[in-house]
């Protein structure tokens, strides 16, 4: 544990992978860190054990999505029928999901009207390792680190989402005892975003 008082989330996007996500959370375990997950419904029905995993380990379960599509491509409709069929996803495994991260980070007035009415919190990040480019674990957590304080909300992901130009998530895998390692150096503990929002200091939703 830390002993700063401070926190910090990690989260991971676009999973359950079958392959990756079990060894995310074998990293969070040996690192005693809980994380937020933002899913994807499908995937999560895919791989009922894995969600099932993370909610036992102490981790939030999330929504990023249904499809893997910008908003800005999308109809008010199509988002809120995006949104709740994944929310409809989560529900089968015995999940209320109340966080919400759109693909991409996207959010336009459609998204909001939607997370207003769905009672969903947009949620996004003010930390980014770009881990979907395959660069070195080392070379992730020098380019984060300065950016890293109380309050910080990481940006990784556990599966391969459209756009990564990766073959896997190894360097994610290795990035996260590291980075909770240099969280504790800064005195922040590593807790899921329910828990930095209960304190009310984390920037939840960009500008
Ligand atoms: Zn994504």
């Amino acid at each position: 544990m830390s002993k700063g008082g401070g926190l910090a989330s990690m989260t991971f996007d676009d999973g359950p992978d079958g392959l990756w996500t079990a060894r995310v959370l074998d990293a969070l375990l040996a690192s005693e860190a809980r994380a937020t997950f933002f899913v994807t419904g499908p995937l999560a029905r895919e791989h009922p054990a894995l969600v099932e995993r993370m909610r036992d380990e102490g981790h939030e379960v999330a929504l990023h999505c249904s499809r893997h599509v910008r908003h800005t491509g999308l109809g008010e409709e199509e988002i809120e029928a995006d949104a709740v069929s994944g929310l409809g996803d989560l529900r089968a495994l015995g999940l209320s999901a109340r966080r919400w991260r759109p693909p991409w980070g996207i959010v336009t007035g459609s998204t909001r009207r939607v997370a207003r009415r769905l009672g969903l919190e947009i949620s996004l990040w003010n930390a980014d390792t770009h881990d979907w480019r395959g660069d070195p674990a080392e070379r992730m957590l020098a380019a984060v680190s300065p950016s890293l304080k109380d309050g910080s909300v990481v940006l990784m992901h556990d599966g391969l989402g459209p756009g990564a130009r990766r073959t896997g998530c190894h360097q994610t895998v290795a990035l996260v005892p590291a980075l909770a390692d240099r969280l504790r150096d800064l005195g922040c503990e590593p807790v899921p975003m329910s828990e930095l929002a209960r304190r009310g200091s984390c920037a939840e939703v960009a500008p």
